[in-house]
Parts: structure tokens; C-alpha cells; sequence
């Protein structure tokens, strides 16, 4: 498996630290608001990603954070008028509605940052200790990024022309021995949040938060760091210096990041007001429609959203959704075993499933890998028929559902729907239509089928089945 390697520039083999286990780290989202459709993109790529190392049989520990005290999130607090830490609850849970609408899977772990201050004091001393960090007087500390050799080396930034581009830059009463140096600790201003700490009441720097939540719950070496590739620099870069110099052994080995979601060619974002949320879009599509509009594209290549994009994916979507619906219908009706013809076709549709592996395995070309997946619903409409048998149905819709599951794309119907709902419906059909208002009645009828429930208008009344 080949995968892009921010650090390298390079796609590399893949190759764990321990063998059959993979340790990711996703950089989350800061949540003073919904989540934007922008912040959705590296939570599908990378869940996908897991997916798909799952799918391959390791066994992932895949943390990913909540930035739960920052300064947008005390404005915010201020603006609502209620704590920051209500803002950061109340917005982590919807965050986590909209993740399960997309169907990204909860993380093995999800820290958040102000659950883990003792660990980032303790990093933060060690840093001093060793020499890379130092406390000014009015209580900041800060890391001394000319202290640590490789600064610049995931963003092939040069620290002389950071230095240049910082010349003029200088704050007035800042307290850093050198315009490079960024913050770990910082002290609070009046009504903000604060934690006690040997050199100030305060707040940590946002970058100590992920090097110290991924030491916690993954080690100090870690074999995939991902985020959106505006985290490269500064983000990235220091967690790295942070961690290295604290921890003296590689930080990730793999870092990858995924391209920016625009929108008319600029990217998607907060402060430019370009953004809709994954619940505004939620309102207009079925959020399976998102997923898989993100999965068209390569990670790593910007992606524009637009209405058509939007059109297109939902169609593509419906052509798999219609195609499963076929199979599991001709396999409740069929019977019997295989062939000696389906045989032949099923080792056929052997096929898909490779060139989809082999999409996946060339650093994740997702493109490719429903590409794949169009192959296979093609080919399933084409051989699959009410005089298939059941086990050939059966064979193709394991297969299909196989890939899909990889994607995140769920194509198997809802549990078991019961009677009394079904009745609900069934009437509010028979008032639709007494009222002559026929299409709402075949948008019932067509409802129910989707539910898997088959309507039959007799003498005697409405008659319904499950199929
Ligand atoms: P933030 O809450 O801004 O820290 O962002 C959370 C995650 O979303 C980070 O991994 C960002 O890189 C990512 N992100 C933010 N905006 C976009 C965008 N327009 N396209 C892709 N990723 C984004
Ligand atoms: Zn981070």
C-alpha cells in the first residue's frame, strides 16, 4: 500500500511500526460553531482511510481531538452569553451528530484538550528543562524553534526566510527572545478561562494540545498524522518541534493532508463567510450524498462545491442505492444455487473488487475506487435478473456492500420497519389521494418501497408486503 507522505514529498510503501496495527492521529475540528462542510472533507477522507486499513485487516487506534478552549471559542461564549466550556460542549455534541449523518466513525479515543492540561504542563517543563523552551517575564512560555534542527522540515519552510518575513513584524511588548518562537503556554486576560500552571494562570498554545494528546493515548511515536493541508504550517511544523525535542524519537512517520474544499475557487472557511454547514446541506441532501461527493475526488486534490457536483454525486449514488435495491429484490423472490455460468460471472466480478484494492492501495484514489464500484452495479444490472439464482444475488450484493462499507456508503436498507409506522403512512397515502393529490400519494408509495415495503391497491382496501 502506497500512501503520500507530506514529510517525504513522496508516495512510500506503507509500513507500520507494529506489525497488523496502525496508530492515527486526526487533527479535529475547534468547536465554537457547526461544523462547516469544509471541516467535514478530512473527517470522511480519513475515516475512509481507516476504513479501508480495517478493511485490510489491521487493527487502528485512531484518535482525534476537540480544540475545547481557544480564543474563537470565548468570543463566541461572550457573544452567547453563557461559559465557554457550555459553548464547547454544546457544539462537540453536534459535531458528533453530524459525524454519525456522515457515517464517520467514532474515534477509538476523542480527547479533549481541557481534559489534558496536566500532560501539556508536563511537556511543556520537560521542553524548558531540556533547553527548547523558556517562560518570559509576564508568564508565557515559549518554544525556541531556532533550538530544534529540523524546524521547517514537513513545510520545507527555511528558518532564514521565516526570519525575513517576521523582520517587520515584531510585536511591540512581546516578550520572545526571537520573532520565530511561538507559544505553549500563554496567561489569561480578564474573564477567560484559566488553569493554574508554575508560570502563569493561563492557557495552553494550541499546538502542545495534539502533541501531547497523541503521545497520551497513541506513544511517542505514531505511524499516521493527518489533517487538512492547512495545518502544515505552523500546526504540524511544531507539533513537531514539540515532540521530537521532547520526546527524542520521531514524531509520525506518515503525515497526510487533504486538500482544501472551495467554493468559486477559494477555499471553504469561517472567516470568509463562504460556508455552509453540514446541517444546512443535511437540509437539502441526504448526507450519504456528501460522503460520497467528497469521495469523488482524490484527497489531495482541491474539490469545488456546486449544486451540479451535488446533482451528480446524488445520482451516482442512486445508481449503486438502485442497483443493491435489485439485488436483494430478485434474492427474495429467487431461489437455488449457482450456475455454472454465474460462477464464471462471479469470478468475473472478482475483478472490481481488485481494481478497487488497487485504487485504494495507490494512496487512496478514491475516485478510482467508486469508479470501481460503477463497474460493478453495471455489471450487476447486467447479469443479475429475475431468473438469476439466489445465491448468485446473494454473491454480488455481498460484494457490492463489501466496497461500499470500505467507502462509509451504506447501501443496506433500515432494520426491520414496523407495522404501526407502516400503517401510518399507508393512511396518510389514502388521504393524499382522497384529497387528489396523486403525487404526494406515489411519493408515499414510493416511500414505502424504499422501506422495503410493497403496496397492492385491492377491492377490499390496501394491501402491503415486505419484499
Ligand atoms: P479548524 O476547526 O479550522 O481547525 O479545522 C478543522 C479541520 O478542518 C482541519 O483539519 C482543517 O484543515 C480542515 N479544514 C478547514 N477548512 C477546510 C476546507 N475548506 N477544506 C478542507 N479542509 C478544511
Ligand atoms: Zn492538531
Amino acid at each position: 500500500m502506497k500512501l503520500y507522505n507530506t514529510l517525504t514529498r513522496k508516495k512510500e510503501e506503507f509500513v507500520p511500526l507494529e506489525q497488523g496495527k496502525v496508530s492515527m492521529y486526526v487533527c479535529g475540528p475547534t468547536v465554537y460553531n457547526y461544523i462547516h462542510i469544509g471541516n467535514a472533507r478530512p473527517m470522511i477522507v480519513f475515516d475512509t482511510v481507516r476504513r479501508y486499513l480495517e478493511y485490510k485487516g489491521y487493527d487502528v487506534n485512531y484518535v482525534s481531538n476537540f480544540t475545547d478552549v481557544d480564543d474563537k471559542i470565548i468570543k463566541q461564549a461572550q457573544e452567547m452569553g453563557i461559559s465557554a466550556e457550555e459553548v464547547a460542549r454544546r457544539f462537540i455534541a453536534e459535531c458528533k451528530q453530524d459525524m454519525e449523518a456522515l457515517n464517520v466513525k467514532p474515534a477509538t479515543t476523542h480527547p479533549l484538550a481541557t481534559q489534558e492540561i496536566d500532560g501539556m504542563l508536563n511537556m511543556i517543563s520537560d521542553l524548558i528543562s531540556k533547553g527548547y523552551a523558556y517562560a518570559a517575564d509576564d508568564g508565557t512560555v515559549y518554544y525556541r524553534t531556532r533550538r530544534f534542527d529540523g524546524y521547517g522540515k514537513l513545510s520545507g519552510k527555511k528558518v532564514d526566510e521565516l526570519q525575513a518575513g517576521h523582520r517587520d513584524i515584531r510585536v511591540t511588548g512581546e516578550l520572545k527572545e526571537d520573532p520565530l518562537d511561538f507559544v505553549l503556554w500563554k496567561p489569561k486576560k480578564e474573564g477567560e478561562p484559566y488553569w493554574e500552571s508554575p508560570w502563569s494562570e493561563g492557557r495552553p498554545g494550541w499546538h502542545i494540545e495534539c502533541s501531547v494528546m497523541a503521545k497520551k493515548y497513541l506513544g511517542e511515536e505514531i505511524d499516521i498524522h493527518a489533517g487538512g493541508e492547512d495545518l502544515i504550517f505552523p500546526h504540524h511544523e511544531n507539533e513537531i518541534a514539540q515532540s521530537e525535542a521532547a520526546n527524542g524519537k520521531p514524531f509520525a512517520h506518515y503525515w497526510m493532508h487533504n486538500g482544501f474544499l472551495n467554493i468559486n475557487g477559494t477555499k471553504m472557511s469561517k472567516s470568509l463567510g463562504n460556508f455552509f454547514t453540514v446541517r444546512e446541506v443535511g437540509e437539502k441532501y441526504d448526507l450519504q450524498v456528501l460522503r460520497f461527493f467528497m469521495l469523488s475526488a482524490h484527497y489531495r486534490s482541491p474539490l469545488n462545491f456546486s449544486a451540479e457536483l451535488m446533482e451528480a454525486a446524488k445520482n451516482g449514488l442512486d445508481r449503486i442505492l438502485t442497483a443493491a435495491e435489485n439485488l436483494k429484490r430478485i434474492s427474495g423472490s429467487a431461489k437455488g444455487e449457482l450456475t455454472d455460468p454465474e460462477k464464471d460471472l462471479l469470478t468475473q466480478a472478482e475483478g472490481f473488487t481488485k481494481k478497487f484494492e488497487a485504487s485504494m492501495e495507490d494512496d487512496f484514489n478514491t475516485a478510482d475506487a467508486v469508479s470501481a464500484v460503477f463497474e460493478l452495479v453495471k455489471f450487476a444490472n447486467t447479469h443479475a435478473s429475475s431468473e438469476s439464482s439466489k445465491a448468485f444475488a446473494d454473491a454480488l450484493y455481498e460484494r457490492l456492500k463489501t466496497l461500499c462499507d470500505v467507502l462509509g456508503i451504506i447501501i443496506e436498507k433500515e432494520e426491520e420497519v414496523l407495522d404501526a409506522d407502516i400503517e401510518k403512512l399507508i393512511a396518510q397515502r389514502q388521504e393524499a389521494r382522497k384529497a387528489k393529490d396523486f403525487a404526494r400519494a406515489d411519493e408515499i408509495r414510493d416511500q414505502l418501497l424504499a422501506m422495503g415495503i410493497q403496496l397492492k391497491d385491492t377491492r377490499e382496501g390496501v394491501i402491503w408486503k415486505r419484499v
